[in-house]
C-alpha cells in the first residue's frame, strides 16, 4: 500500500521525518477497539499496541490514538507493530464524554472535507446547520453541506438560498440519495458531485442528526465507486475489500471516507432552539461587571466572576456560555470574509467592465 494512497501528503511528511530518522515507519490507524489498533501501512495491515511511554506520558483521551491519525511505528514480527508517536493533527473531532467530569474523546482525525447532512424534509432547520458548521470550522476540516432527501422537498432552490445565507463560501448540493441509489440520473448526478471531493489521498467524514441519510450516502458513495471500479476492472476482484468493517475505509476512487460510531453519535452540545436567550442569567450579570468589554478573566469589578467564586452562577453553564461566545465570534469572522469577498468581486467585475469598454472604444 502507497501512503499517499493513505492520505498521506506534506503535513505529515515533515512532521515524521524526524522519526524516520530514528527508524520509525508511518502508518494511518483504520480502527481503534479499546487498548487496540489496526492500522494500514506500506506493508499492509498492521495490528498495533501503543508503548507504555506513550500510556505514562498521556494527560487524557486525546493523546491516545484515533481514527485518522497517522502514527511512528516499530513493525515487529510479521503484520504486529507499536505505536511509538501520534503525529500533529491536521483536524480533529470531539466529542465530551458523559460522565462526573466531562473528559474529551477524540473520536476522528484528519479529515479533509467534512459532509454536513441535513434533511430536506420537516427536520430541515437552519439554526442546527449553523452549529453543525461551528463545528466543522472549529474541528479544522472543511465543510461542504448536503441537502439530502431532495424528493421530499417542494422549493429546493429556496432552501439552498436560505442556506447560503448562513453559510457564505461553503458549497452546498442538495441530493436525493435514495433516488440515487434506485439509479435516477440527476440524482447520480448530484452524487457525482459529492464523489468530487474524494479525489485520491483527500478524507472525507459525514456528520449530521441522526436520521437525515448518513448511512444511505456512505453505502451509495462505497457502493458507486466500487461498482465504477469493478465495471472498469472487469473479473478483477481487488474492488471487493473496500468494504471490510474498518472505521477507515480506502475507496475505490483513491478517497477514503472515515466512519465511526463516535463520529456518528456527534451531536452538537445544546439545543437548537433559543440560543440567544439561554444565557440571558449570565448577560444580566455582566451588565454589571465594571467594565462594558468585561472578559470574566481577570478584570477587577467582575460581577461574572463574582457569582462564580459564590456558587450562584455555575462554572460548566460559563463555560457553555463561552463556548457559545467563540462561535459566534467565528460565525462574524467568516460574514467578514464573505463581505470582503462580494467587494472584491464587485470591483473585479467594475475593472472588467472598464477594460471592455477600453477596448469597445479603441477598436
Ligand atoms: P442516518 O441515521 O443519518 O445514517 O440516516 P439513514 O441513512 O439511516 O436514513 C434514515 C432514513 O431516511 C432511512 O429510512 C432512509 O431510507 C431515508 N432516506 C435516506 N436518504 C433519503 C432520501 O434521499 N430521500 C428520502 N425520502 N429518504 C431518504
Ligand atoms: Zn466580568
Amino acid at each position: 500500500m502507497n501512503l499517499d494512497r493513505l492520505g498521506w501528503n506534506h503535513f505529515f511528511a515533515k512532521n515524521f521525518a524526524s522519526y524516520q530518522q530514528q527508524g520509525y515507519s508511518a502508518a494511518r490507524v483504520a480502527l481503534e477497539h479499546k487498548t487496540a489498533y489496526i492500522l494500514y501501512s506500506e506493508v499492509g495491515e498492521l495490528s498495533a499496541k501503543i508503548t507504555g511511554k506513550l500510556r505514562y506520558q498521556a494527560s487524557g483521551l486525546p493523546d491516545f490514538p484515533a481514527v485518522g491519525d497517522w502514527v511512528a511505528v516499530s513493525i515487529h514480527e510479521e503484520k504486529a507493530a507499536t505505536i511509538h508517536h501520534i503525529l500533529p493533527r491536521k483536524s480533529k473531532f470531539s466529542r465530551k464524554m458523559a460522565g462526573a467530569k466531562t473528559e474529551e474523546q477524540v473520536v476522528a482525525t484528519n479529515v479533509d472535507t467534512i459532509f454536513l447532512v441535513s434533511g430536506l424534509d420537516g427536520d430541515f432547520n437552519l439554526r442546527r446547520i449553523e452549529r453543525y458548521l461551528i463545528l466543522a470550522w472549529e474541528s479544522g476540516a472543511t465543510p461542504v453541506i448536503i441537502l439530502n432527501k431532495a424528493d421530499l422537498c417542494e422549493d429546493i432552490e429556496q432552501r439552498i438560498g436560505e442556506v447560503e445565507d448562513i453559510a457564505p463560501l461553503v458549497p452546498i448540493i442538495s441530493l436525493s440519495a435514495i433516488r440515487a441509489s434506485a439509479g435516477f440520473a440527476t440524482a447520480e448526478r448530484d452524487l457525482d458531485t459529492l464523489i468530487s471531493y474524494l479525489q485520491p489521498g483527500q478524507t472525507v467524514a459525514l456528520l449530521g442528526s441522526s436520521g437525515v441519510g448518513k448511512s444511505t450516502i456512505a453505502n451509495q458513495l462505497i457502493g458507486t465507486l466500487v461498482q465504477k471500479v469493478q465495471a472498469v476492472r472487469q473479473g478483477d476482484d481487488r474492488g471487493r475489500h473496500t468494504t471490510t468493517n474498518r472505521q477507515l475505509i480506502l475507496l475505490p476512487s483513491g478517497g477514503i471516507l472515515i466512519d465511526t460510531p463516535g463520529m456518528r453519535e456527534l451531536q452538537i452540545w445544546t439545543s437548537d432552539e433559543g440560543l440567544p436567550d439561554t444565557f440571558g442569567d449570565i448577560e444580566t450579570l455582566a451588565q454589571h461587571c465594571r467594565f462594558r468589554d468585561c472578559q470574566h478573566d481577570r478584570e477587577p469589578g467582575c460581577a461574572v466572576r463574582e457569582a462564580l467564586e459564590e456558587g450562584t452562577l455555575d462554572r460548566k453553564r460559563f463555560v457553555n456560555y463561552q463556548k457559545l461566545q467563540k462561535e459566534q465570534h467565528y460565525l462574524s469572522v467568516r460574514q467578514d470574509k464573505k463581505a470582503a469577498l462580494v467587494e472584491k468581486e464587485k470591483w473585479k467585475q467594475i475593472h472588467k467592465a472598464m477594460r471592455n469598454h477600453y477596448k469597445y472604444k479603441h477598436r
